[in-house]
């Protein structure tokens, strides 16, 4: 029997020439069908997902015509990004790229702070140079780590 997410992504493909390019890029309209393959996978043992099954049915079927209206493109993302969001708390499944992102900005955040401490402990004044030191040296080992931690998601087959 053909699988669910495989109608899913045959349903999407056959409404792909209707929907403009710059929506199906803009909304990451093809990761729906990475989302309804996890959230298959789950369905069986979560009674969320078993609904965001129904929900995503839904939101093919309504394409394109939902995106030709206001209301109808604002209801889709929110339920795209619920879904989203379920499957990242629950499941841990991260869009690509979401932890690079994620730690790029933490490690930028603490070399600040790091570099603001030392500033005021080790040069005993306000110094832009261990500032601008620590930044640098957050934004890049946050950069390296988000990198790994992306790959490391990929190989663990939790990124849609
Ligand atoms: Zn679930």
């Amino acid at each position: 029997m053909e699988k669910w997410s495989d109608k899913i992504f045959d349903q999407l493909e056959e409404k792909r020439s209707s929907i403009p390019k710059n929506d199906f890029r803009f909304l990451s309209i093809g990761r729906i069908t990475l989302m309804a393959q996890k959230t298959e996978e789950f369905a069986e043992s979560c009674p969320a997902c078993q609904n965001n099954r129904q929900i995503i049915g839904e939101m093919i079927q309504s394409l394109p015509e939902c995106l030709n209206s206001p209301g109808g493109r604002k209801s889709y993302e929110k339920k795209k990004n619920l879904i989203e969001s379920h499957l990242s708390k629950v499941h841990h499944i991260r869009p690509a790229h979401y932890l690079y992102a994620f730690y790029t900005l933490l490690g930028l955040l603490a070399g600040f702070l790091a570099g603001l401490l030392l500033s005021f402990t080790v040069g005993k004044t306000w110094d832009r140079s261990f500032l601008l030191s620590g930044s640098t040296l957050g934004l890049l080992l946050g950069q390296a780590y988000g990198k790994y931690a992306d790959k490391r998601n990929y190989k663990k087959n939790l990124q849609i």
